[in-house]
C-alpha cells in the first residue's frame, strides 16, 4: 500500500561514495551544503535528512545504505544477502548488491524492512527463510548482549574524534546491560583491494548488456553495429563507470583471472571466515561506519582511490553477506557521526533491536539540520 513519491539521485550504477558521479550532478548534504551526503544512495539520504520524506530504499553493494546514513544522521540497514529480493534492481555487482531501508529511526527501518524482506521466486539468490517480526523484536532488553570491538576498526586512518563518539555509544550500551570484548578480524586489511577487484569484475559483466540495442542509452545515427556498440557505451557511461569496466575487464581477462579475480574470491572467503569465527564469541560487532566525516564536494574527485578508502568499514559485510546497520552516534563540528553494528546471517532483528534500544536513551537521531 505504500505510495512511491519519486526517484532519487544516486551515483551512476551505484558506483561511488559521494553521489558525485551522477548523470544529474551531485547531491548536497543538508547538514552542510558544501559537503557530500555520501553515496551511492546520497539522494535517498539527503531527502530523508531534509525531512522531505520519512523513509527511502537504497541498495548497498559496499556501503551505499550505511555510509550515506552515517554522513546525514540517519539509520540505514543492509540486510543479509538474499533477505530482500533484487528483482527489479539494476545489477551493479550481483554477489554483493542488497536492497534495504533508510529512515530516521530503527523503528521506521523495521517497518520498511518488514514490507521489503522475504522470499521471491523471481530472484534465484533470494533465500526461503521465515521472516522475523522486526517490530516485535525492537523492545527486547539488551541485558547479556555480547558486543565485539574489532581492533582493526579502531586503527590508523580513523578520525580520533569519531573513535571517541563510537566509544560513547559503547558506554551507553553497557549501561543497558551489554558486555564488551576486544576481537580481531585479521583479514580486513585485504578488504578494499579484494572488493575493488570483485565489484568491478561483476560490474563489467553486468554492464555488457548496455549495448545500445536492448537497454539504456543509444547513440544517434550509428554507421554500423560496431559503431552502435562503441558510441552508445562511450557516450552513455560516465568516467567512474568506465574506469570500473576497464578494471573489471582486465581482472577477468585470460592470464589475469587467477592473479586477480580468483585471488580476490579467496580473500573474500577468509573475510567471511573471520566473521563466522568472531560470531562464535560475540552477538554483535560494533565500530565506526566511516573513517572520516562528510568531505567537501569535489575534494576527492581527482583521486578515486582516496574515495575507495572511505569504504573500509562497510565493504566487509557485503563480501561476507552479513547484515549491517548504521545509526546516529553524535556530531563533530556540526557534522553527523555514524556507528555501525554487524550481526550474524539473518539477524536483522537483532540489529534493529540494539539500534532501537540505543535510540530510546539518545536523541541524536531526532536532530534535524538547520533550516529543515
Ligand atoms: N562505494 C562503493 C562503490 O563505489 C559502494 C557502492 C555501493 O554500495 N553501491 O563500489
Amino acid at each position: 500500500g505504500t505510495v512511491t513519491l519519486g526517484k532519487l539521485n544516486m551515483d551512476e550504477f551505484a558506483m561511488g561514495s559521494a553521489n558525485e558521479s551522477s548523470y544529474y550532478g551531485p547531491v548536497k548534504n543538508p547538514w552542510d551544503p558544501t559537503r557530500v551526503p555520501g553515496g551511492s544512495s546520497g539522494g535517498s539520504a539527503a531527502a530523508i535528512a531534509a525531512r522531505l520524506i520519512p523513509a527511502a530504499t537504497g541498495t548497498d553493494t559496499g556501503g551505499s545504505i550505511r555510509q550515506p546514513a552515517a554522513l546525514t544522521n540517519l539509520t540505514g540497514l543492509k540486510p543479509t544477502y538474499g533477505r530482500v529480493s533484487r528483482w527489479g534492481m539494476v545489477a551493479y555487482a550481483s554477489s554483493l548488491d542488497q536492497g534495504g531501508p533508510m529512515a530516521r529511526t530503527a523503528e521506521d527501518c523495521a517497518l520498511l524492512l518488514g514490507a521489503m524482506a522475504g522470499f521471491d521466486p523471481k530472484d534465484s539468490t533470494s533465500v526461503e527463510q521465515p521472516l522475523d517480526d522486526y517490530l516485535a523484536a525492537l523492545n527486547q532488553p539488551l541485558a547479556g548482549l555480547r558486543i565485539g570491538l574489532p581492533q582493526e576498526y579502531f586503527g590508523a586512518g580513523l578520525d580520533p574524534k569519531i573513535a571517541d563518539a563510537v566509544m560513547q555509544v559503547v558506554e551507553e550500551l553497557k549501561k543497558l546491560g551489554a558486555t564488551v570484548k576486544d576481537i580481531s578480524l585479521p583479514n580486513m586489511q585485504h578488504a578494499i583491494p579484494s572488493y575493488y577487484v570483485i565489484a568491478p569484475a561483476e560490474a563489467s559483466s553486468n554492464l555488457s548488456r548496455f549495448d545500445g540495442v536492448r537497454f539504456g542509452y543509444r547513440c544517434e545515427n550509428p554507421a554500423d553495429l560496431t559503431d552502435l556498440y562503441k558510441r552508445s557505451r562511450a557516450e552513455g557511461f560516465g568516467d567512474e563507470v568506465k574506469r570500473r569496466i576497464m578494471v573489471g575487464t582486465y581482472a577477468l581477462s585470460a592470464g589475469y583471472y587467477d592473479a586477480y579475480y580468483l585471488k580476490a574470491q579467496k580473500i573474500r572467503r577468509l573475510i567471511k571466515n573471520d566473521f563466522v569465527g568472531a560470531f562464535e564469541e560475540v552477538d554483535l560487532i560494533l565500530g565506526p561506519t566511516t573513517p572520516n566525516l562528510a568531505w567537501k564536494l569535489g575534494e576527492k574527485n581527482a583521486d578515486p582511490v582516496s574515495a575507495y578508502l572511505e569504504d573500509i568499514y562497510t565493504i566487509t559485510a557485503n563480501l561476507a553477506g552479513i547484515p549491517g546497520l548504521s545509526m546516529p552516534a553524535g556530531f563533530i563540528d556540526g557534522l553527523p557521526v555514524g556507528v555501525q553494528l554487524l550481526a550474524p546471517y539473518f539477524q536483522e532483528a537483532r540489529l534493529l533491536n540494539v539500534a532501537h534500544q540505543y535510540q530510546q536513551v539518545s536523541d541524536w537521531h531526532l536532530r534535524a539540520p538547520a533550516g529543515f
